[in-house]
């Protein structure tokens, strides 16, 4: 049984005030349903939500990190240093970084086996542009990613994994993957995860939906056998309707177009 994990990242958005305020109000509206819920504020704000989530079951995230332990590398961040603000989870790969920012499937590989060493659970993001879906590229572009990035790594090492599939045509733009089509890929996904790390740690690792999800469309998501959670990126940064989001399932509340993740 896998637990389902609902996630924001809010990119870079909020100062460290915009984020007390927003998680203070939004942690009486979570209902007691089975979610676990990380929050990945910018680094500056990560501190300030540590203080307000502890002893809650909201988790903290890093939207990235560094794969050295310390050193000259100015501006990086090393995992150590997100354990020690408190962070238990990693967004590693995002789209955004690898098309912003370089980074590389052998970044990425760093970044994870260094996050594993040090007790963080990586969110790896994968997933495909709309040139590649649209030549039937998809399953060739998650086989690479999830080959060159999981390299070397141990069936025990990718159980403690949360895989995000993030088509990219998807991110940010309103065009949600349709729930079946999702799940075509977390099904290729978890088929590649059995094959390369053994039928019982794949059975357990969670393959998390990215892509404009927003509070209209995560009840139809959440209702795909492979779909074990979200990426929400917009629509977490809105206090209802990331509340409606990590009570899928729950009375749909009345939202203004903003609450519902609608920019
Ligand atoms: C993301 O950044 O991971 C993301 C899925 O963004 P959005 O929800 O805005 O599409």
């Amino acid at each position: 049984m896998r637990t389902p994990l609902i996630a924001g990242n809010w990119k870079m958005n909020k100062t460290i005030s915009d984020a007390r305020e927003m998680v203070s109000s939004l942690l009486p509206m979570i209902d007691s349903n089975e979610a676990e819920v990380v929050l990945a504020p910018p680094f500056t704000a990560l501190g300030a939500v540590n203080d307000i989530i502890r002893g809650t079951k909201v988790k903290l995230g890093a939207q990235n990190v560094f794969w050295e332990e310390s050193g000259a590398y100015t501006g990086e961040i090393s995992p150590r240093m997100l354990v020690d603000i408190g962070c238990s989870y990693v967004i590693i790969g995002h789209s955004e970084r690898r098309e912003y920012f370089g980074e590389t499937n052998t970044s990425v590989n760093k970044k994870i086996v260094a996050s594993l060493k040090n007790g963080l659970s990586p969110i790896l993001c994968v997933g495909e542009k709309i040139e590649e879906r649209e030549k039937g590229k998809t399953f060739d572009v998650l086989e690479d990613e999830l080959g060159e990035g999981l390299k070397g790594l141990t069936p025990e090492q990718i159980s403690k994994l949360v895989i995000a599939y993030e088509p990219i045509w998807a991110i940010g733009t309103g065009k949600t993957a349709k729930p079946e089509e999702a799940n075509e890929s977390h099904l290729f996904i978890r088929g590649w995860l059995k094959d390369s790390s053994g039928t019982e740690s794949s059975k357990n690792i969670r393959i998390i939906y990215g892509g404009s999800v927003t509070p209209d469309n995560i009840d139809g998501l959440m209702a795909q056998k492979d779909i074990d959670g979200a990426l929400v990126g917009g629509a977490s940064l809105q206090v209802e309707g990331f509340a409606r989001i990590i009570n899928y399932k729950s009375p749909y509340p009345s939202l203004s177009p903003q609450g519902r993740g609608l920019r």
